[in-house]
């Protein structure tokens, strides 16, 4: 019964190419497509869903239908375009569907209105509202952080008794436990739930409502993007507060690593860069790095050079560089940085470059080119994340040869181990307590490798550059759990 084909519905808030915030863009973008090309012989159907915001062009309209929306009907405009997925010389195209309204999604901007609870509460119900007239019945909605969090609630109370979603299982995934969309207690209203759902076993969360919360409780699978973070989370320095409701679901919690599209983080295709590169030919790096040096206003100077790429915020670390960043400026080498965020953390990285001009290039900015000129240019990558959900920027590190240093937190911990020279094993350099000595001295062991053993150096790179982060793996473990669910629901139906 399992062999059959599945379909798959991803529900996301935001998607590349369409739009993007964060890493839950890189992918909601990107496994829809591993989940076509990679097991097309499995035949399943993968479709995606995004909200219409006003800068999404080029779609076809669809159709339009009403929205119950506390106690009033909203209008959805449906249009549709579609992800394509490059394979062996084929094409394979992912519909997506894209559910507008004028009043909810017609602005600049993603998130952070206050309105947010019902412009999320309107996509849950139309995607729910959307599937019927569709006439597409899939055997797994696959929901995506605290936007898509209602739905597996809706599920299981309004839409119970709905014989269209009787087969319909869900899966949770949480990308970052931290953002959880907690929303006034009148916000129950917006689903038509009576104020029993509102306690502390059931919705209320801290005197609020969490739309985190209502998919942790009711999908039938959760997971979170790696091993670590899922453990992580189930304790009460790391679960936001939700740690009990995680506990309480322990055996339906699980991991699984985010890939890369491996096609377009390429460093021997890459139009990004300056030179392109493969195993074969590392040395070309060099070159990429000189470039860098030039675009960022530093010196010419075959010195190790140290690339950040990230958002700049108290989660990823950054006071452990400042703290230690005299010290590291005394080092015979090179920052590379580009970043936005928050304003302290700019400054921080603003100052630095006024005090070392000729050791520090800084770029305060969102810049896709620039990004991939620092993975390709840059010796070490530094990600010294107080907490990392999966964390992509050491995987793309990676695949263009560049070391990361990080601290073993979440899917840092499950990606990078530490080098030894000795056995030749482990692809970066970890430190474990969040503590800017420890930080301090994995770099200076980077460096002492870097400086006095060269060739090693370049077996290393070469290690790095050969693992495998695409998504055909992890797709394949999704499809695991997409199954998973559905044997849940299936068992559920059978006690009901
Ligand atoms: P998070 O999702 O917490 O921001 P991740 O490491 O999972 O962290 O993903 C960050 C992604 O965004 C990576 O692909 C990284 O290269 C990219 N990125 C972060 N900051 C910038 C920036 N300023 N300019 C361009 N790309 C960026």
């Amino acid at each position: 019964m399992f062999d059959r084909p599945l379909k798959i519905l991803v529900v996301s808030s935001e998607a590349v190419p369409f739009a993007k915030v964060g890493g839950l863009a890189d992918v909601a973008g990107s496994l829809p497509k591993a989940l076509a090309i990679g097991i097309e012989e499995q035949g399943n159907d993968v479709r995606l869903v995004l909200p219409l915001y006003k800068h999404i062009e080029g779609t076809e309209y669809l159709t339009d239908f009403p929205v119950p929306l506390a106690g009033e009907l909203r209008t959805c405009i449906l249009r549709k375009g579609r992800l394509d997925a490059h394979h062996k010389g084929k094409t394979e195209s992912v519909p997506v569907y894209f559910t507008g309204n004028y009043n909810y999604f017609f602005r600049e901007g993603i998130y952070a209105f206050p309105d947010d609870a019902q412009r999320f509460a309107f996509f849950c119900y139309a995607v729910l509202e959307m599937l019927p007239r569709l006439g597409w019945q899939p055997d797994v909605i696959h929901c995506n952080d605290w936007q898509t969090g209602p739905i597996p609630l809706l599920l299981k109370t309004q839409y119970k008794s709905n014989p269209f979603y009787k087969r319909t299982a869900t899966v949770f995934t949480i990308h970052n436990l931290q953002y959880q969309g907690n929303f006034p207690p009148e916000t129950l209203e917006l689903f038509n739930l009576d104020k029993d759902y509102f306690v502390p076993e059931l919705l209320e969360f801290y005197g609020t409502f969490s739309f985190m919360k209502a998919g942790i409780l009711y999908a039938d699978v959760i997971n979170t993007v790696s091993q670590t973070y899922a453990k992580e989370i189930q304790t009460p320095a790391m679960g936001e507060k939700l740690d009990g409701v995680l506990r309480m679901r322990s055996k339906d919690v699980h991991g699984i690593i985010n890939g890369i599209n491996y096609h377009e983080f390429n460093p021997a295709t890459d139009p990004r860069i300056h030179r392109n590169y493969d195993l074969n030919s590392i040395e070309e790096k060099m070159e990429n790095k000189f470039a860098l040096q030039k675009e960022m206003g530093l010196p010419f100077k075959d010195v190790p050079v140290l690339g950040i790429v990230s958002r700049l915020v108290a989660q990823k670390g950054f006071d452990l560089i400042d703290e230690i960043a005299d010290e590291l400026m005394h080092l015979d080498i090179q920052l590379a940085v580009l970043g936005t965020g928050d304003h302290y953390y700019e400054q921080v990285f603003e100052k630095l470059r006024q005090t070392y001009p000729k050791k520090v290039g800084v770029v305060i900015g969102f810049n896709a080119i620039l990004a991939q000129r620092i993975y390709a240019g840059a010796d070490i990558f530094l990600m010294p994340s107080r907490f990392e959900p999966c964390g992509l920027g050491q995987l793309i590190a990676m695949r263009y040869g560049t070391i990361p240093i990080v601290r073993a937190t979440g899917g840092l911990a499950d990606t990078v181990t530490e080098f030894s020279p000795t056995t030749v094993s482990g692809n970066g350099f970890v430190f474990t307590e969040y503590n800017s000595r420890e930080l301090y001295a994995a770099i200076a062991r980077a460096l002492k490798l870097f400086r006095d053993n060269p060739e090693m150096w370049q077996r290393l790179v070469k290690k790095a550059m050969s693992i495998d982060f695409s998504w055909a793996r992890s797709a394949v473990e999704y499809i695991q759990l997409y199954r998973d669910a559905i044997r849940k629901n299936e068992a559920a139906l059978r006690t009901a």
